[in-house]
């Protein structure tokens, strides 16, 4: 899988937002977006985008982009979420933001095992992770109400789970997701949109997709 090998607060001051890739220095002042604004990055950041407005096809497309990097997709796995949400019920903004939300690696970092999606995916490939006491090693495997999820047994003394565990709750946990004191979560419902960043434009990227 080709991966993304620069710095990756520079994909948040491309996008002018805080997307949560670095882990815990994404909540603390030391942030780059917190110290410096969002000034785009590279020598002439500042004179590339600001002061220019996003409209059509350039606004649907930093959207697609911006939640493509959130969730640490690449584009033809984000495109067979995009179609597979679009053949469901309801509405495919929003489906798809369920669909991507539902993804093992996310449901680990939502419920506190990491402080990135990132770290997140590297646990679950290195099969740190068990869902309903089965080791699943698949980042895109889809949670689903009533699925536990854990730490293996010999992980559980990991410096980062346990770290990030320990400060989860200051990074909150999603209404979809309960954990108790036993390093377990629990998948109480599917989620819903109030859990999901409230700055993401879903309904720019179904444009962008339906042309
Ligand atoms: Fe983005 Fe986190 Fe870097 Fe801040 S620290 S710019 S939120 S990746």
């Amino acid at each position: 899988m080709a991966r993304y090998r620069d710095a990756v607060c520079r994909l948040c001051r491309r996008e002018g937002a805080k997307l949560f890739l670095k882990g815990d220095r994404c909540y603390k002042p030391a942030c780059p977006i917190e110290k410096r604004g969002t000034q785009p990055p590279g020598q002439h950041g500042n004179s590339l985008r600001r002061g220019k407005a996003l409209v059509g096809y350039g606004q649907q497309l930093r959207e697609k982009q911006k939640v493509k990097r959130i969730y640490f997709i690449l584009e033809g796995q984000f495109r067979n979420y995009f179609e597979r949400a679009a053949r469901m019920k309801g509405i495919t903004g929003e489906n798809l933001l369920f669909l991507l939300e539902r993804r093992l690696d996310n449901a680990v970092y939502r419920a506190g095992f990491s402080t990135s999606r990132r770290q997140a995916r590297q646990l679950v490939n290195h099969g740190h992770i068990l869902v309903n006491d089965r080791k699943v090693d698949i980042p895109s495997y889809q949670v689903k109400p009533g699925d536990t999820i854990t730490v293996k047994e010999s992980s559980r003394k990991n410096a980062h789970i346990e770290g990030a565990w320990q400060t989860a709750s200051g990074r909150g946990r999603p209404s979809w997701i309960s954990a108790n004191g036993d390093m377990t979560a629990r998948v109480i419902s599917l989620p819903v949109r109030d859990d999901i960043d409230r700055l993401i434009n879903e309904q720019l990227i179904v444009e962008l997709y339906s042309k």
